[in-house]
């Protein structure tokens, strides 16, 4: 088992800040951004390998500071080469994260929280209940340590938010992770390249939004195209519902080229008629949009059926005619429980994860 200790984990900072802890820690402030080279672009984690770096001075760093993404339990590997990785985040804890190779780039699904406590009733990390928050170094950590994993780096990474919790309900956070990617002495991706997706928290909307141009992508999960329905499948809009989530996105000044996702998961008999694609077509209609609809992926237990591939392109078409930017998404890894939804490890030590959700 790896060791986790109390020392400073330095990706729980921002990467622009590791000049000042260098500094606090009575190094010269350049020795930060050092350290920052070593570990966004070269991928090494251990001092005792950033040779530029003076032995004594490597001793008193090791002394103060760990550099500690998760390390890696199990990693599952999908027949269309997404891979799943069970990733230890603390002795008894484990999160999960999703890598997606595309040509040479690649998309890395991350997790902001183990569990969530917004219990979607198609979704089973909502069935996990939240065990707790993700801090910015286990979030950031599960990108380093899986383009670490790989033999080839992509040429692009991009970031979305998407695995295990609700980032907005873990906004702080997610905040100082998504600073960090795109700082200078970081990864230095740019805010085109890092998506946070959420199930509407409307305040916490405006807080990511107040991050100005640097704030990432939004995705937002909308499902169904009345409260009714909305309410039944995903709680949270009992208390932001629709509208007031559509006047939030509304107000935002959208940058060039900039649209926001609307992920809508398709469950057979609940939000798949015609009526809803046109509702869709109407609710989103006046914003830069581009809608992702996603075939509902199954879960053992839950008695949701995913519609037929006929339906699915009838709902396609409708919602195509209403004049709107929609395409059908099905999940990869559906296969190794990577899918939309599945995502599922609790802080089960010694617990099998499932392979065969699918
Ligand atoms: N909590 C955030 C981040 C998770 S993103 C959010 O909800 O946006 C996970 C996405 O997968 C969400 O859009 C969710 O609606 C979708 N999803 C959940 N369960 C699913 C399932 N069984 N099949 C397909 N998509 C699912």
């Amino acid at each position: 088992m790896n060791e986790h200790t109390k020392r400073l984990n330095l990706l729980d900072l921002p990467a622009g800040q590791w000049r000042d802890a260098a500094a606090a820690a009575g190094l010269e402030p350049y020795r930060g951004d050092q350290l920052a080279t070593w570990v966004f672009r070269q991928g090494v984690f251990d001092f005792a390998a950033m040779t530029n770096l003076p032995a004594p001075m490597r001793d008193r760093m090791s002394q103060l500071f760990v550099v500690q993404p998760p390390t890696i339990e199990q990693r599952f590997v999908s027949a269309d080469h997404s891979r799943r990785y069970l990733l230890r985040i603390a002795s008894d804890e484990l999160v999960e994260a999703v890598y997606m190779p595309n040509d040479s780039r690649a998309t890395l699904c991350i997790s902001s929280q183990v569990g969530c406590r917004f219990a979607c009733t198609f979704c089973q990390t909502g069935r996990l209940k939240l065990q707790r928050s993700l801090s910015p170094g286990e979030i950031v950590g599960q990108v380093l340590r899986m383009l670490a994993d790989v033999d080839t780096p992509p040429t692009r990474t991009n970031v979305v938010f998407m695995g295990q919790g609700e980032p907005l309900d873990n906004v702080a956070a997610v905040i100082t992770a998504v600073t960090s990617l795109q700082d200078d002495r970081g990864p230095a991706w740019s805010w085109r390249r890092i998506t946070v997706s959420t199930v509407g928290l409307v305040p916490e909307i405006r807080e990511l939004m107040a991050l100005g141009a640097r704030r990432p992508r939004l995705a937002i999960s909308l499902n169904a195209t009345t409260d009714a329905v909305r309410s039944e499948i995903m709680p949270i809009n009992r208390k932001y519902p629709i509208e007031e989530l559509l006047s939030v996105l509304r107000d935002i000044v959208w940058r060039r080229r900039e649209k926001v996702t609307f992920e809508y998961v398709l469950l057979q008999g609940i939000n798949d008629s015609p009526g809803d694609a046109r509702r869709l077509g109407r609710l989103v209609r006046g914003l830069p949009a581009k809608v992702n609809l996603i075939p509902w992926n199954p879960i053992a237990t839950m008695d949701y059926q995913r519609p037929s591939p006929e339906a699915i392109e009838r709902f396609r078409r409708e919602a195509l005619r209403t004049g709107i930017d929609v395409l059908v998404r099905y999940s990869r890894g559906a296969d190794i429980g990577a899918a939309c939804g599945q995502l599922q490890a609790a802080n089960s030590v010694g617990g099998q994860p499932s392979t065969t959700d699918c």
